[in-house]
């Protein structure tokens, strides 16, 4: 009976959060678990595989959840509806984007404003940072952060999980530039779907040619995508690679009319991975694959 009593004892914190999260973002939320560890609970509200370029939470998701008292976001305006969603949960829940204080990539908003606006230059964040092992590195502390303040008592498990999870990140971006290396320089030019990799290729020397915009409504008008064409075979583009989550018909069309090949599918906005490090490992070796000369 002692024994039964004491093993109860050890398998209650297991089931007993201090802290109830929601995630807006799949790689947010493997973040959050990893620097929560057992004291929070993670509600993934975009689920596995989400879009987070079109999710957007309805109020039965807001009720699902129930009394969560912080709301985690990649941010850099990947979220559009976090005004609304603020205004809905009030003073009893926060909103934090995680991604908010990185160094962000600025893209040339090449859409038609009109008339009026032709004068402005308009620039938007590339929200992908995620593609950079060193900002998700640095989104640690922001995440640790946010964690302790909704939940103070945690505040030294939130700070030690950090400091685990860089160690693992830090041997998985000796790991990626160790297989990166094998990718000759002239040979470092990434053509993907959208243009998810800016980050990506910013850390690893390779020049980022996306067939679409930031998100994937962006497609190339018949201009562009002649001198697209151009480019990839100017610059001998080894592969082209679609993305696990679309491939775009133009992709199709490029691969057959350049006759380059295509490559194996990238995890490009974290949707159905396992977790970050899987998307990771997936990618680069996918990449190494398609760009590195065959021995
Ligand atoms: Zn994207």
């Amino acid at each position: 009976m002692r024994f039964v009593v004491a093993l109860l004892a050890s398998l209650l914190p297991l089931s007993a959060a201090e802290l109830k999260v929601a995630s807006l973002h799949p790689l947010v939320g493997d973040l959050a678990r990893q620097v929560g560890g057992a004291r929070v609970e993670v509600v993934d509200l975009i689920g596995k595989n989400g879009d987070p370029h079109h999710f957007e939470p309805v109020a039965a998701d807001l009720e699902k959840v129930g009394d969560v008292k912080l709301y985690l976001a990649s941010g850099m305006g990947l979220e559009s509806y976090l005004t609304s969603l603020r205004g809905i949960v009030g003073g009893k829940a926060t909103v934090v984007e995680i991604g908010k204080d990185l160094p962000a990539i600025e893209e040339e908003d090449d859409h038609d404003h009109g008339a009026e606006d032709h004068e402005h230059h308009h620039h938007e964040q590339d929200p992908h940072w995620w593609h950079s092992i060193d900002l998700f590195r640095r989104a640690t502390t922001a995440t640790a952060e946010a964690l302790s303040a909704a939940d103070p008592a945690g505040a030294e498990s939130y700070t030690k999980n950090a400091a685990a999870y860089r160690t693992k990140l830090d041997e998985l971006q000796r790991w990626s530039r160790k297989e990166i290396a094998r990718i000759p320089r002239e040979r470092r030019q990434l053509a993907t779907a959208h243009a998810a990799f800016a980050y990506f290729c910013k850390d690893n020397g390779f020049e980022a040619i996306p067939l679409q915009g930031l998100n994937r409504e962006q497609m190339p008008d018949p201009k562009q995508l002649a001198a697209l064409i151009t480019k990839l075979k100017e610059h001998k583009v080894a592969a082209i690679f679609p993305e696990k989550e679309s491939n775009p018909k133009i992709l199709e069309i490029l691969t057959k009319d350049t006759g380059i090949k295509a490559g194996k599918p990238l995890y490009a906005d974290g949707s159905g991975v396992d977790s970050y490090e899987a998307m990771i490992r997936h990618n680069v070796s996918a990449i190494v694959t398609g760009l590195a000369p065959s021995p």
